[in-house]
């Protein structure tokens, strides 16, 4: 009984439904555009039961009515029944297109249209703008009821929507057109980045076209080109496209990275990080072969955060030891973290439709990020450039001051010759005028060592030499030489009572009478010793010895020494000989003679003159 009520309360209940489930879509002008947003679906429990032949006998009970909530029909994970109707009021058949938005998780769609008791059934195909369409034809004024099966792997929103064939082919068009545009621009850029390796060889560039390359593929494939695959013939390659390209970009994009910092020589704690991360990366993209899609996309997508994110942190760290272009690298990647968030809050909290219009989306978020690279890639060059324009400064400043200090070199070198020159020519007159110094000087001693230092008369040494000279003279030239041997008589006692200052005195004194008894320039006078002295006369004879001789006594003796106001009177007695060439006579028998003769005069009594003859001195 109760349930019975309970039933009929129910089909009360249901009834105004039944009002909204035949909700009829008018079909007319050549330029109408509806989105479904009302119509009536088949509920999950019942739903995996139902057959397309079943739907056209199911009970208006079975359908619930979908209300305006919004503009996007909403699908569950697995078989999705949506009916409404459209009506063509003209006079004319009418064709039209009903188009699902394609999506990863759409796997299967179905029509059945009923059109007066007669129904037929589509499979529409998967178009180049990733849309799932069907031409439908709708007779003059008639109204047909769609139903449509739309299988999902998870819990979607794909709008659906009735376009007439002018407004589907202009859509289609500019669709067309603008995905043209974006994907044939990132190709480009993917090219350009090529062409920049081969111009540069940086390798950086090099990663980063592989990068440009793979996104091109993925924006390729996220915006739905060849029936929402790149590889169409390879099947099975198909869920894994965006892991894949996702994962490939992401290698590409860390290994630009280590490149463009040089991380590998400066930073090897960063990029021990990026390699684990792309460790991660390449084992997922192995193991992504036996996962499924869902589990795919969410790997992927996770990995995508996660190498986003290590690039920020590179980014900023890099930027804290103000690395250059770190600053715009890391906001780069802080725009793609933000970005990849935004993708994951979209998935996690479908129901806020975030990428309803995800193709846009996609396109605006893929060129943002290209117009940044290209802006670091120009940063990148200029400061390669102008790097190279300082090196290229400061190498020509530095020829230029080489130049100048080899110029300063050359003239100090000069200079320094100058100076040395100048020096040497100072140093050699100093040394000529010391030499000549020298020379005088020696001269001086050497006439100081022949004179004799208190009489100023030649010396010993002097005699001996002279004697020897004169004697083989006179012996060559057969020439008379004389000898006189003069001593002064009792010197002694002068020396003891008036000292020997007075002694001196006398000697001086009695030099001068020598000098000015000697007339001839050949006739020389010595001091012998003490109170010696010797008179050599060369070619002078034994009389004219002795006639001198004579002279200087009797000088002597008639003249006295004034010594402090008293006068000394003093007496020589000389000995006298003369050298003829006899035979066996040497220098030293000369003076022997000269002495004995001498010798003699002291015996007989002293101030006289004595003559020894060589042959027999003791006459
Ligand atoms: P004689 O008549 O026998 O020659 O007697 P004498 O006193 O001259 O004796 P002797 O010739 O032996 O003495 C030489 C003296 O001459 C000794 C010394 O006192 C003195 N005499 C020698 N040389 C110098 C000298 O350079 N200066 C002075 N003042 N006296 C000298
Ligand atoms: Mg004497
Ligand atoms: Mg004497």
């Amino acid at each position: 009984m109760i349930s019975f009520k309970a039933f009929t309360l129910c089909w009360l209940l249901m009834l105004p439904n039944l009002v909204f489930a035949n909700y009829i879509y008018p079909i007319q002008g050549d330029h109408f555009h509806k989105k479904i947003s009302e119509y009536s679906y088949l509920s999950e429990k019942i739903v995996d039961d139902v057959t397309s032949v079943d739907i056209l006998t199911l009970p208006a009970v079975q359908w619930q009515s979908r209300k305006k909530l919004t503009d996007i029909p909403h699908l569950m994970a697995g078989k999705n029944w949506l009916t409404f109707k459209v009506r063509n009021h003209g006079k004319e058949d009418k064709a039209f297109f009903l188009e699902v938005k394609n999506n990863r998780y759409l796997t299967a769609a179905k029509i059945v249209m009923r059109i007066n008791g007669e129904s037929a059934e589509y499979s529409p195909q998967v178009n180049a703008n990733n849309r799932r369409v069907e031409k439908l034809n709708l007779p003059a004024n008639s109204t047909a009821e769609l139903f449509l099966l739309l299988t999902t792997q998870a819990e979607v929103y794909l709008p659906i929507e009735l376009l007439s064939e002018k407004v589907y082919i202009s859509s289609n068009n500019q669709q067309g057109f603008y995905k043209g545009i974006a994907i044939g621009g990132y190709v480009f850029l993917a090219i350009g980045m090529l062409l920049l390796f081969v111009a540069s060889g940086r390798k950086s560039i090099l990663y980063l076209s592989g990068y440009f390359l793979t996104r091109t593929l993925l924006l390729s494939v996220l915006l739905g080109r060849s029936n929402g695959s790149f590889f169409t013939d390879i099947t099975w390659l198909h869920d894994l496209e965006i892991p894949l390209l996702t994962s490939i970009s992401s290698l590409c994009l860390l290994w630009f990275c280590v490149e463009l910092f040089s991380l590998r020589t400066k930073f090897v704690a960063l990029t021990n990080k990026v390699k684990i991360t792309s460790l991660l990366l390449v084992v997922y993209i192995v193991s992504s072969l036996w996962l499924d899609l869902n589990t795919n996309f969410m790997m992927s997508l996770l990995l995508h955060n996660l190498m986003t994110l290590l690039l920020v942190i590179i980014g900023w760290q890099l930027m804290k030891q103000s690395t250059p272009l770190a600053t715009i690298f890391t906001v780069i990647m802080a725009i793609q973290f933000g970005v990849s968030l935004l993708i994951d809050v979209g998935i996690v909290w479908h129901s806020l439709q975030l990428f309803t219009n995800n193709e846009l989306l996609f396109s605006i978020s893929f060129w943002l990020n290209g117009f940044l690279f290209i802006f670091l890639v120009s940063r990148l060059v200029y400061l390669q450039v102008r790097d190279k324009q300082i090196a290229q400064k400061a190498a020509l400043e530095s020829a230029i001051q080489t130049k100048q200090a080899q110029a300063e070199l050359l003239q100090l070198q000069e200079e320094t010759q100058e100076q040395l020159e100048s020096r040497v020519q100072e140093r050699t007159l100093e040394l000529n005028i010391a030499f000549q110094e020298l020379e005088d000087l020696n001269k001086e001693l050497a006439k100081k060592s022949t004179l004799d230092d208190l009489t100023g008369l030649y010396n010993r040494r002097s005699y001996d030499q002279k004697i020897q000279a004169e004697f083989r003279r006179s012996r060559r030239n057969l020439t008379p030489l004389s000898l006189v041997v003069v001593d002064i008589d009792h010197f002694k006692q002068v020396n003891d009572t008036l000292g020997h200052i007075a002694g001196d005195e006398c000697l001086i004194w009695l030099a001068g009478k020598l000098k000015q008894c000697l007339r001839r320039s050949a006739d020389l006078s010595f001091r012998y010793g003490g109170e010696e002295f010797c008179l050599i006369l060369p070619e002078t004879d034994e009389a004219g010895a002795k006639t001198l001789a004579e002279e200087l006594r009797q000088k002597v003796s008639q003249e006295a020494v004034q010594y402090q106001g008293k006068p000394i009177q003093l007496t020589l007695s000389c000995g006298v000989t003369t050298y003829k060439q006899q035979a066996n006579i040497s220098v030293e028998d000369l003076f022997l003679c000269a002495d004995k003769a001498l010798y003699r005069a002291k015996h007989n009594g002293r101030n006289q003159v004595q003559i020894s003859n060589l042959l027999n001195p003791q006459e």
